[in-house]
């Protein structure tokens, strides 16, 4: 099965010791995958490994939301445990750009892990603009170098586009692991640079069905964001690339196509998107 993972840590120390079968296989069926960084430290390895397996692996580089403040508020277990140093220097993504670096992301906004961290209005309203900042560094970025985006947003998909407005970026932007309302989806399909990319998280209700059966054949892409959000049937175990499968397999459904076609234009998409 030939597939396109947009989107993927398989950097993370979640996969130690299994990278190399899954890549192997990957190289077999000429399938490809895009590792997402989510911080300098992780943006670094990233890019390391796919530039060890350059006929599969592509790298994006980025700071993600959470790892906009001074210090840490999120710490996961799948990730490496090089420590994220913060603040981030966001200047050191720039030095990590080369041939195989195929995007700036995954960056954007996420004022949900605010939530958490307890702080008046006053402070809320600095960290939201220093996660905006953050933002807003990555797209001139990606305008600097002229490569897409790669978005992670929960809920302010209006905030996300409105930014990308003010900087008036004309650029190529991919809303990963989309989860907005049918609105959101409206909004964002106007402009023809933005395109989607869906997660198994499709997979778990029905609630993104009406956003797919509509969804333009040339603005999608699916993902795995492995290792997290494994399919519905498979919790618990690691997610990896070749579970795109049951993500084209919910489109198929909702679309009324062939799996294959699924996977072969998602593909093709991909493959024109990040300039491969
Ligand atoms: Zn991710």
């Amino acid at each position: 099965m030939k597939f396109f993972d947009s989107h993927c840590h398989l950097q993370f120390e979640a996969f130690d010791g299994l990278t190399e079968s899954i890549v192997s296989d990957m190289i077999k069926s000429d399938s490809k995958a895009i590792i997402v960084g989510s911080s300098i430290e992780s943006s670094k390895e990233g890019v390391l490994l796919s530039k060890k397996y350059p006929q599969c692996l592509y790298s994006s580089v980025g700071v993600h939301p959470v790892h906009s403040l001074d210090f840490e508020i999120y710490k996961d277990g799948s990730e490496r445990k090089v420590s994220v140093e913060y603040p981030q220097d966001l200047n050191k993504l720039r030095e990590l750009i080369d041939d195989n670096v195929k995007a700036i992301g995954e960056c954007g906004i996420d004022f949900s892990y605010l939530r958490g961290l307890n702080g008046n209005d006053e402070q809320i309203a600095e960290w939201k603009e220093k996660q905006i900042n953050c933002f807003k560094f990555q797209i001139n970025l990606a305008k600097e170098f002229n490569l897409p985006l790669i978005l992670h947003i929960r809920k302010e998909y209006m905030v996300g586009l409105d930014i990308l407005n003010q900087i008036n970026f004309k650029g190529k932007v991919l809303f990963h692991f989309f989860k907005g309302k049918y609105s959101d989806f409206e909004e964002i399909l106007k402009y023809s640079n933005c395109y989607f990319s869906f997660s198994n998280i499709v997979t778990y209700d029905n609630s993104m069905d009406k956003v797919l059966k509509d969804m333009p054949l040339d603005r999608f892409m699916i993902e795995t964001d492995a290792p997290y959000v494994s399919p519905i049937g498979k919790k618990g175990e690691i997610n990896e690339p070749k579970n795109v499968f049951y993500v084209a397999e919910k489109i198929s459904k909702v679309k009324d196509m062939n799996i294959e076609d699924v996977l072969d234009i998602s593909y093709d998409n991909a493959m024109k998107f990040f300039n491969i």
